[in-house]
């Protein structure tokens, strides 16, 4: 499944349009349906050829976990917006040159996609150390796809919104939901079942509300 990349928010998504690996072709004007803002989302134009690319590189000798932890600590600056791409490729050309060129055109589709590279470069190392049999482009296609569908991304969009952007895409903290669970105990009982944490907290607080009840019953009996 070919991704494509939303140009107002920058998700990376599956795009529903397929291809095999190996096969060339190019995809002109095709888009999808961003499934989070409802954009037109480009489908990627030349993914085998940045996956390709990405394969060689990592194949070369000078490229070690150090400079795929560089591509990932940038890009992940990139995402929230703490870094600017060319003073992210900069940094990272000082180390590896054709490492910083690949960073420049990742980014240049967008910061979520410039993570999901760097996701795949890391997985594609790790398939080497583990000398796996199968072929490392059918890897890099598998992280890929994994990434676009399961990797939580940033909304791009709050960048240009609001200064701190990831404190507000976040739900609601926990800490008010503990309290919640605290204080409704005796009705959800039922729904908390599946849970075991709560259900431990909650038998803790009833045997200490058992105590305490229990203390006042005995005061009158000790002074009579
Ligand atoms: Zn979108």
């Amino acid at each position: 499944m070919i991704p494509a990349i939303c140009s107002k928010c920058g998700l990376v998504f599956p795009s529903g349009v397929g291809g095999a690996p190996g096969a060339r072709f190019r995809i002109e004007s095709v888009s999808a349906s961003c499934p989070r803002c409802w954009s037109s989302a480009p489908v990627l134009d030349g993914y085998y050829e940045i996956l390709e690319d990405a394969v060689r590189l990592v194949q070369q000798p000078d490229f070690t976990r150090e400079t795929a932890k560089a591509l990932a600590l940038e890009a992940q600056k990139l995402q929230r917006n703490t870094a600017e791409a060319q003073a992210a490729s900069g940094r990272i050309r000082k180390t590896h040159p054709a490492a910083a060129d690949r960073f420049a055109l990742w980014s240049s589709i967008g910061a979520n996609f410039a993570v999901a590279m760097a996701t795949v470069v890391s997985a594609l190392l790790v398939h080497m150390e583990n000398r796996a049999n199968a072929p490392l482009m059918e890897r890099a296609v598998e992280a890929l796809e994994d990434f676009s569908r399961h990797q939580p991304q940033p909304d791009l969009r709050a960048h240009r919104l609001s200064v701190a952007p990831t404190t507000s895409i976040r739900p609601t903290a926990r800490p008010h939901s503990k309290e919640k669970l605290r204080v409704d105990h005796p009705k959800q009982s039922d729904c908390q079942a599946a849970t075991p944490e709560p259900k431990l907290e909650n038998r803790r607080i009833r045997r200490a509300k058992r105590a305490t009840s229990s203390r006042k019953s005995r005061k009158p009996v000790r002074r009579p």
